[in-house]
């Protein structure tokens, strides 16, 4: 958190947050805007009605989408104290006349609910912007892999800043359209806390703040323009921990009970466990603590353990078996064992009709870039050692379906209402998230280019499922169809009420609190 010392409070809510030194592609937004519309070889097919009007919007709304874009890449706070970056957001949904309904949401402190409503009985159709960051990806927007010059070491290797300010810019952009053509309903945005760790998105569903809402959109940056049936992974988050007697590992060790055997026993029970499990299926653990000194006899030891899974029935049947396997460790070691499953995700439900609404609205207007921007992304890939193939121009066609083995806390709200989602290039093709790469693409003006056509997209899609009820009804069926084979199960423990890692004088001070005291980051 002190890594972000050096933007100040008055900095990001004042809306001019300064911008990286040095970062040469940091444009005006008119100047990126005229760029996207005409300046390089981009083919504009007419596409759904909406194209133009949602193109129209997000450029009147371009200044703010960049103001998210910039100030949340500067800002590149961690998950659960993305205290700042949230403000960011709902400084401009007020601005454009939202109303934030909850702040601190779920026991999330930097999560928030805000909605804007146009005339009564119309549909709701939600959008999820995420703004957390990564540790360790802190990086210049420069083509090779070196410091931020803010030396905040944190930085947005998966672009939460982009698909932060596509989700809000197409949420303002879609209000702008609305109100044009006097269409009732409702815009609703839930800032989505903590992705990278312990997302909001699942207590949201959790606490039931989608059961009013007929559909979902998002994006996330990729290499590619891509968008189709593609499934996450279903995931348990547990902690297994040992307690055990401590002693003179020299004079007395029969009157110890090694906690760390009984973790390594459990680790490598799992190990034997990977023979009889499904292809779809990842163990993956660390030990986190294992004892001080090898002549004392450790009496505690945790283990961090994920299971993921095609779908969410699998993963409880592995959590089972994994419980068995500490309880065994256990016992062999006489060690007490707990096992707490402390977060989890389902599978995410791929949705037709939705997909094929992001197509269209990606295919009006695939993404085009200027030289400088591929000369930069070219050079990003060469310092990583990959083809020099730049950005990706052209649209692929839906894929069919796709398991992934990550995992996206999309999933539970994908099994609850008609989920929108697609990739839209960030970065070079063939670049990996989770890179300093797309940390110091996202900071120049692909990020700003990403931003705005995605919120173009986005608030296309929205103003179609706004005013096709035909369309929001297929897509409702085609869920309901899905999950009819595959009902919806929540992994995250019902005793759960708030995500583990939040720091306790976040929650103690109360986030009014904490926003009110300028220097506490
Ligand atoms: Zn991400």
């Amino acid at each position: 958190m002190t890594e972000t010392s050096g933007v100040t409070r008055r900095g990001v809510m004042g809306g001019t947050a300064g911008l990286a030194a040095g970062a040469g592609l940091v444009l005006p937004a008119e100047e990126v805007l005229a760029q996207a519309a005409g300046g390089s070889a981009r083919t504009v097919t007419s596409g759904p009605a909406s194209v133009a009007a949602a193109e129209a919007a997000v450029a009147r709304h371009a200044e703010a989408i960049l103001r998210i874009r910039r100030e949340v890449w500067e800002l590149a706070e961690l998950s659960l104290v993305e205290a700042y970056s949230f403000r960011v957001h709902l400084r401009e949904l007020e601005a454009a006349g939202f109303r934030t309904l909850s702040v601190g949401t779920s026991g999330f402190p930097t999560a928030f609910v805000s909605e804007w409503t146009q005339g009564s009985g119309g549909p709701v159709i939600a959008f999820l912007p995420e703004y957390d960051a990564l540790p360790g990806l802190g990086n210049a927007a420069e083509a090779l892999q070196t410091p931020a010059a803010s030396g905040n070491t944190n930085g947005h290797g998966c672009g939460h800043d982009m698909l932060g300010a596509g989700c809000t810019g197409a949420a303002v952009a879609l209000k702008t359209m609305m109100q044009a053509t006097g269409t009732p309903g409702t815009v609703r945005v839930f800032g989505c806390a903590a992705e990278e760790v312990e997302g909001a998105k699942v207590y949201f569903v959790r606490d039931g703040l989608f059961r009013d809402v007929d559909a979902s959109i998002a994006f996330h940056p990729a290499p590619y323009a891509i968008t189709g049936e593609i499934s996450t992974a279903a995931l348990a988050a547990i902690n297994v921990r040992f307690s055990g007697r401590t002693a003179h590992a020299g004079n007395t060790p029969w009157d110890g009970r090694s906690a760390l055997k009984g973790a390594e026993l459990f680790g490598a029970g799992m190990q034997f466990m990977r023979e009889h499990v499904r292809p779809t299926t990842r163990i993956h653990y660390i030990y986190e603590q294992t004892g001080v000194a090898p002549n004392i006899v450790p009496d505690f030891a945790q283990v961090w353990l994920t299971i993921r899974a095609a779908d969410a029935p699998a993963v409880s049947e592995l959590v089972a078996w994994a419980r068995d396997v500490a309880a065994g460790a256990g016992l062999m070691t006489q060690t007490q064992a707990e096992f707490q499953v402390y977060y989890g995700m389902t599978e995410l439900v791929p949705n037709l009709p939705m997909i094929g609404l992001a197509q269209a609205h990606m295919q009006a207007r695939p993404p085009a870039w200027t030289e400088a921007e591929q000369t930069f992304a070219r050079g990003c890939q060469r310092e990583m050692r990959l083809p020099e193939t730049g950005l990706a121009t052209e649209v692929l066609p839906p894929l069919p379906l796709t398991r992934v083995g990550g995992s996206s806390d999309l999933g539970d709200v994908s099994k609850v209402t008609p989920l929108g989602v697609f990739g839209w290039p960030t970065v070079g093709m063939g670049t990996s998230l989770h890179t300093w790469a797309v940390t110091a693409c996202g900071g120049t003006s692909i990020g700003d280019r990403a931003s705005l056509d995605t919120a173009r997209i986005m608030a296309g899609m929205g103003y179609d499922l706004m005013t096709n009820p035909a369309l929001r009804e297929a897509a409702k069926a085609d869920l309901a169809r899905r999950v009819a084979a595959a009902p919806y199960v929540p992994l995250l423990p019902p005793e759960m009420r708030e995500p583990r890692g939040v720091p306790a004088w976040l929650r103690k001070t109360g986030l009014d609190d904490f926003v009110a005291t300028e220097n506490r980051l």
